[in-house]
């Protein structure tokens, strides 16, 4: 849970990503409210415990934001781009 840097990046379709200790995160996420910047931040954080989508992975992304099932569905309904290649939601 403590990546070791974190960028911005506008080469690909995603509001945020995991890889290698990296957070990256999509330039116009700066442009999205901040609950959403939020629910970005703690969604690639909990990637760094769980490379999947599985229940212990959103029970982590839990206890980082209380209410992130309402953040989601605002994330996936935002056209722009989507959460992560992972987010079988998309
Ligand atoms: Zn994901």
């Amino acid at each position: 849970m403590h990546p070791a840097q974190t960028t911005a990046r506008s080469a690909d379709h995603r509001w945020g990503e995991y890889h290698d200790d990296v957070v990256s995160l999509h330039w116009r996420l700066i442009l999205a409210p901040k609950r959403i910047q939020d629910y970005v931040l703690a969604h690639e954080l909990a990637h760094a415990k769980y490379g999947d989508h599985s229940e212990s992975f959103w029970n982590t992304v839990g206890t980082l934001i209380p209410d992130y099932q309402d953040r989601r569905e605002s994330v996936v309904l935002m056209p722009q781009a989507f959460l992560c290649e992972r987010d079988v939601s998309r």
